[in-house]
């Protein structure tokens, strides 16, 4: 493993983390969907482990690129904050187009309005996956396999909730078992997508790598506050949605600073 160029670790970094979503998802194959309030719990996990991660792997570890690369101590905060609301103005604006063309010629109603929901929430995650796969991808460009295990662990482990949510509600629309379970597999299969650009960009550019790394960090940031927690608190569990979030925060930090 340790002889693999950072490209194909971040690959293989990727797809293992990406084909967790798949795993996650596998209980609807056998109609066993764990209750609301244990979803609720366990997507709150995934929203602390990806906090966790865009500090402590990807924010941190900007500034830390950034820091050698200038004389004035203001600029690498400078362009970490600057590369954090580009990756939060980016998912929010493929958030703001891509439904839209989507849904335009869409059933009309109420129900149209529940399944159009549900598209929204595998859209959101979907595109967030492609952050999670270039963060991924990222780290495993300067740090070799030191700086990506953790961040593949992390990522890993929130896919399978999140997995598990997509097909769920994919179930709740009617959707057979097996197209439900495919269709969140599928959403995972954007990281190995996202680690290898990661990668690839990181071994080209050296200075890219700061912006990289924050950029992937916004990205996360955004989906976590305008997807995941939301979707924890719609249901009356937000104290489980919480002891989730708790959970999955400090595991992902311990991961980090343990493996890292
Ligand atoms: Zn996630």
């Amino acid at each position: 493993m340790e002889n693999l160029s950072p490209i194909m670790l971040g690959f293989l970094g990727s797809l293992a983390a990406g084909s967790l979503t798949a795993v996650g998802a596998v209980p609807v194959l056998f109609g066993r969907i764990p209750s609301r309030a244990t979803r609720d719990l366990s997507l709150g996990f995934a929203a602390g482990v990806m906090l966790a991660a865009s500090f402590f792997s990807l924010i941190i570890p900007a500034l830390d690129a950034a820091e050698p690369m200038f004389e004035n101590g203001a600029m690498p905060a400078a362009i970490v904050c600057v590369a954090i609301l580009l990756g939060m103005g980016a998912v929010a604006l493929m958030n703001e187009k891509l439904p839209h063309e989507h849904f335009k010629t869409g059933r009309e109603g109420p129900e149209a309005a529940s399944l159009r929901r549900v598209w929204l929430f595998i859209i959101a995650i979907t595109i967030h996956n492609f952050p999670e796969g270039l963060a991924v991808g990222v780290g495993f460009g300067p740090g070799g396999m030191q700086g990506g295990l953790p961040l593949a662990i992390g990522i890993g482990l929130q896919n399978v909730p999140e997995g598990l949510a997509v097909a769920v509600s994919l179930l709740g629309e009617g959707y057979p078992k097996l197209r439900a379970w495919g269709i969140a597999a599928l959403t995972g299969m954007v990281e190995p997508i996202g680690g290898l650009l990661g990668a690839g960009i990181i071994t080209l550019s050296e200075p890219l790598l700061p912006w990289g790394l924050a950029f992937a960090a916004g990205a996360m940031l955004y989906v976590i506050s305008h997807e995941i927690i939301p979707e924890t608190h719609r249901n009356g569990n937000q104290n489980r949605a919480t002891l989730g979030l708790a959970v999955g925060l400090v595991l992902m930090l311990f991961l980090d600073v343990w493996l890292g």
